[in-house]
């Protein structure tokens, strides 16, 4: 049984309750008194405009949340759970909690938009809905066309990205436990931007820490299609070389084409690679739901915003958050900016929705943890401010930085970082 069947009946009947209390297709400024968000996506970014919307237009705007999935698990901390020092527990939280925000939650799939006539449809168990403004949060997806072996059934079993945290992140570390000692574990790295970009030097970081303890002689291969580590380079550096010394390769500007499920291999422009295990990191785009609303934009990829209202510049009363976007200049897509996205746009569709001027000027802030092991880890941080000449938000110099790999402290605060988002955006 699949675990969404198995969610359908334990929570069904509370589920149908919340269903039956929407009036499906009915004109929704009619039921309350500034009118209906529908927001898709329950992750960092739309889970916050979901809460903020609610507590920002004190209950004048009703909220409806949707994903497909009632949990939600963190892509942040994730790869701790393939370094084996956090559980899946640990990094996995309803989202029931949202209610008492008056947000009404909504599980299933968007399988389309019709901006038109501003409704949505739903997979399984909801008519069409109809809204007046929409939050598109969907996260990203993969561009599976860039590595032709990946349609090959066994390709996608065998080469896992453990990218979107779920069923992926528990069999890559499945993979890693049944590799024998001695063998190669090979991560390879898309071109940037991709979401989060110190995530895949952390993943090297936190498979080293488990060979070490459980399989010494193994060794991690990084095919990097970037010139360099595009995060925090010198320090991925002094923490490869200090704590898992000789066992992990870094190859540069080593692109992967393609993969060979019968060979075990991925190949790049000039070679090809053999692993033990191999965790193929494709490269991305805006999430599907962003691409068949036609909300892509730009490069074919990313949705271009207003940084003012975080409302597309493709479709009106349309708002796009988090990885999903372009991003604005040295942003980086992470879950602590797309919380960030999520307060800016609950705050100007507040105001949209009041009759009047979203503030001119926004600021956000972001700050990412890297682990190193189980208990050291490294930060950066950046501040962006909107300008209003550029028309979009630019970092501020100064206010940000990065800050060493520290002591057990240091990745208690990054742990404490990960579970105030987290309490932000779902209680
Ligand atoms: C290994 C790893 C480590 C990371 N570490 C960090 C870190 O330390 N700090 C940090 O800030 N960021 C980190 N990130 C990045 C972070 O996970 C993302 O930037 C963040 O999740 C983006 O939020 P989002 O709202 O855009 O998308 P998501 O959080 O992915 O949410 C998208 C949601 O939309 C739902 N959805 C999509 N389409 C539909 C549809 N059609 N119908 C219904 N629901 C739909 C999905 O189910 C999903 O729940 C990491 C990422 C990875 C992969």
């Amino acid at each position: 049984m699949t675990s969404r069947r198995r969610f359908l009946q334990a929570s069904g009947a509370a589920a149908l309750g919340a269903a039956s209390s929407l009036v499906n297709g009915a004109s929704p400024a009619s039921r309350n008194s500034l009118g209906r968000v529908m927001v898709i996506g329950a992750g960092y970014g739309g889970a916050t405009a979901a809460k903020y919307l609610r507590l920002w237009s004190r209950g004048a705007i009703e909220v409806l949340l949707v994903d497909r999935d009632p949990m939600f698990v963190s892509c942040p901390c994730s790869n701790l759970v393939l370094g084996g020092s956090r559980t899946m527990a640990e990094i996995s939280r309803t989202r029931n909690k949202l209610r008492d925000h008056g947000v009404q939650l909504l599980f299933d799939e968007v399988t389309a938009i019709d901006p038109v006539k501003r409704k949505v449809k739903f997979k399984e168990r909801y008519a069409d809905l109809s809204y007046d403004r929409l939050v598109v949060s969907p996260g990203i997806d993969f561009m599976d066309e860039a590595l032709p072996g990946l349609k090959n059934p066994e390709a996608q079993k065998r080469f896992l990205h453990a990218w979107q945290a779920g069923p992926q992140t528990i069999a890559l570390r499945s993979q890693l436990e049944a590799m024998r000692d001695g063998g190669v574990f090979v991560i390879s790295v898309p071109l940037a931007p991709y979401r989060c970009a110190p995530a895949p030097y952390e993943r090297a970081c936190q498979a080293a820490f488990y060979f070490r303890q459980a399989k010494p002689r193994s060794k991690i291969i990084v095919l990097d299609a970037n010139e360099d580590i595009t995060s925090t380079p010198a320090l991925f550096r002094a923490a490869w070389n200090e704590l898992y010394k000789g066992m992990i390769e870094y190859q540069p500007n080593a692109q992967v084409v393609d993969v060979d499920a019968r060979g075990n291999a991925v190949t790049t422009d000039s070679d090809t690679a053999k692993g033990d295990v191999l965790n193929v990191i494709p490269p991305m785009r805006a999430g599907e739901i962003a691409r068949s609303m036609g909300l892509i934009d730009a490069n074919k990829r990313w949705c271009d915003v207003n940084w003012l209202t975080m409302e597309s510049t493709a479709m009106k009363g349309v708002h796009v958050l988090g990885d999903a976007t372009l991003s604005a200049p040295a942003m980086p897509k992470s879950g602590q900016m797309a919380n960030q996205h999520g307060k800016l746009a609950a705050a100007a569709i507040v105001e949209i929705m009041n009759g009047r001027e979203p503030s001119a000027y926004p600021v956000l802030a972001n700050t990412c943890y890297s682990f190193a092991s189980d208990k050291e880890a490294m930060h950066i941080s950046s501040v962006h401010r909107y300008d209003a000449g550029q028309k979009t938000l630019v970092p501020v110099p100064g206010a940000g930085g990065i800050s060493p790999r520290r002591s057990e402290v240091e990745g208690v605060y990054g742990w404490a970082c990960a579970q105030n988002t987290w309490a932000d955006m779902l209680t």
